[in-house]
């Protein structure tokens, strides 16, 4: 009864603190919204909810474990979020104006817009399918890939079949990396995309789709190759790779994860 009672005896400063820790988790889940650093960021949060239930109740063997963990936690939080605090870092400390101005106005723009034009996208890749152009293209869902449109050329076009093929076409400037797409606007070409850490991907499979399978693996997007060698066309989500798909393959799981995906939110809203 005791223990109750202090337990919850709360004033106010308890609640400021409340406040702020709330804050502080809200901005925390915004910046890694979208990126698998997500679910290790629920783990934690978990993890240390438990620990302090174990705490709670005393069980004394079990929390002085949990503790040990805890106590080395912030060199962990370093070491599993290197990328998230080095992206942070990168995007506070950029000094370029001209590309932060470029990407608000895309920014804004993209807002108003919906969906990717699918129909579009698939007509062009079945085109550089055929003529065996190479290409990469990542289209973003929330994670909007600030950090990798700057390692690009910021474009904000509207998409366009001749854009595309334009921009692929072999020995053009842009050609090389990826094209960055986020809803109807294409908006950074040749960027460069992080590879894949798995080591089981087949042999058979270069940069192109390795950078492809790591994109996805960073952040919530689909990304689609076009192989220069065999002109076959793959979609990687989530770092898995469906390889040499066909032009309605492409279609429909375009439409399954932009057009199903937003009206189901829209719904939720
Ligand atoms: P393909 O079947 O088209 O040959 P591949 O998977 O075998 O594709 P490579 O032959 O290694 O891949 O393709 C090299 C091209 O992939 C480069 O010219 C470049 O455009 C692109 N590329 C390589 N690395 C990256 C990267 N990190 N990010 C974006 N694009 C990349
Ligand atoms: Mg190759």
């Amino acid at each position: 009864m005791m223990l109750l009672i202090s337990f919850f005896k709360i004033s106010f400063v308890d609640i400021l603190d409340i406040i702020f820790v709330g804050i502080l988790f809200y901005q925390l889940y915004r910046l890694v919204k979208g990126t698998a650093a997500l679910n290790i960021f629920i783990g934690l949060l978990l993890f240390y909810i438990l620990w302090k239930i174990v705490v709670l109740f005393r069980l004394n063997l079990l929390s002085e474990i949990f503790g040990q963990f805890i106590s080395v936690g912030v060199l962990a939080l370093v070491v599993v979020f290197q990328p998230e605090i080095r992206k942070f870092l990168l995007f506070i400390g950029s000094k370029n104006p001209l590309k932060k101005a470029n990407i608000s106005i895309w920014r804004e723009r993209t807002e108003k817009e919906e969906y990717p034009k699918i129909n579009t996208i698939v007509k062009a890749c079945q085109r550089m399918s055929a003529s065996k152009t190479g290409a990469l293209i990542v289209i973003t869902k929330e994670h909007l890939l600030e950090e990798y449109i700057q390692t690009g050329e910021v474009i904000n076009a509207r998409t366009s079949l001749d854009l595309i093929e334009t921009i692929f076409f072999k020995n053009t400037p842009l050609h090389d990396g990826a094209l960055i797409i986020t809803k109807k606007m294409m908006i950074a070409a040749r960027c460069v995309l992080p590879i894949t850490r798995q080591n089981d991907v087949p042999s058979n499979l270069g940069l192109r789709h390795r950078a492809a399978l790591g994109i996805t693996e960073h952040a919530d997007c689909v990304a689609i190759v076009v192989s220069e060698q065999t002109g076959k066309i793959s979609v990687c989500c989530e770092g898995r790779i469906n390889q040499n798909i066909t032009v309605d393959d492409l279609k429909l799981i375009l439409r399954k994860h932009f057009i199903t995906q937003g009206i189901k939110e829209k719904v939720k809203k």
